[in-house]
């Protein structure tokens, strides 16, 4: 089966989809973009990643062009085109095609992409032993918590993570933490999970929410606050969250182990938390 994604209005093949050279998504970067976690067949937390996908148009001044029950229509169209019962869509919305040039162009209409891939979460043996992180300063731009295509400082940090053979890196603005390149970070100390504050430096996650609500309904102990590098290399726990990595420990940090060097036991509890909501949610929805 062929990958189906779906370009302004069309279903068609992968290999088919064409977007013209001037697209300010290709010449800028100017665009918006969400990513929708499947699992059997059906999308999780659908309504919080449209509302964040509604903000990050407000953000960079873009008409939200599509209703929400019109997007949904055409993550389900994708989904059930696509092969696989868990799928990541990807939703991408541009400013369009015109003569480049900085400022806005007037009565261009936005192009609309969208795409689904196989969803892989992590495999048992990551979840069970933990990867590793490297420590960054974070240099990208001030409104981090714009989900926008525009990744090039992300995607640069991301390639200083894997040419140290990490996964991931853990940033730090001000010696204050920050996120990962595609991930929000926690920490534990003491057995209370550290998070820090959703501003304009971090990407408002939705699995950073998922995992708060359960902290809450669970009791287990969480403060949001700012977390400094120093709590940060003396944690005891460091986990990195995300769409697609779920929750997962990170067990050494610029080569030292985390704690023990093994995922820690409020990871654990976590992570098992966030596997049976994501059972209970997955069989409402059946
Ligand atoms: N921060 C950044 C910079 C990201 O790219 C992502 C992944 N979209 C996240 C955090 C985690 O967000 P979510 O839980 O919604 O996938």
């Amino acid at each position: 089966m062929s990958e189906i994604v779906y370009l302004n209005g069309d279903f068609m093949r992968l290999e088919d989809a064409r977007v013209p050279v001037l697209d300010r998504g290709f010449i800028f970067g100017d665009g918006i973009y969400e990513v929708i976690p499947v699992y059997s067949k059906h999308p999780f937390r659908m309504q919080e990643h449209l509302a964040r996908f509604r903000r990050s148009h407000d953000a960079i001044r873009l008409a939200y062009p599509l209703s929400d029950a019109e997007w949904t229509r055409l993550v389900k169209d994708l989904i059930s085109r696509n092969a696989g019962d868990d799928q990541s869509i990807y939703l991408q919305v541009t400013r369009g095609v015109a003569k480049r040039d900085h400022a806005f162009p007037k009565d261009t209409q936005p192009t609309i992409f969208g795409m689904s891939s196989l969803l892989s979460t992590p495999a048992r043996e990551v979840v069970e032993n933990g990867v590793a992180a490297i420590t960054t300063i974070d240099y990208r731009w001030l409104k981090c918590d714009v989900k926008s295509t525009s990744l090039l400082g992300n995607c640069l940090l991301r390639q200083v993570a894997a040419d140290a053979g990490a996964v991931e890196v853990v940033m730090f603005r001000d010696a204050f933490l920050t996120e990962g390149s595609s991930s929000n970070v926690f920490v534990v100390k003491n057995g209370t999970v550290l998070a820090p504050p959703k501003t304009n430096l971090v990407l408002p996650g939705i699995t950073y929410d998922v995992v708060l609500e359960l902290a809450q309904a669970n009791g287990v102990p969480h403060e949001v606050r700012q977390v400094s590098e120093a709590e940060v290399r003396s944690a005891d726990e460091i986990w990195v969250t995300s769409s697609t990595k779920e929750v997962l420990a990170v067990t050494t940090l610029d080569g030292k182990p985390v704690g023990s060097g093994k995922p820690g036991a409020v990871f654990k509890r976590m992570h098992q938390l966030y596997q049976d909501f994501k059972r209970t949610v997955m069989r409402q929805a059946a």
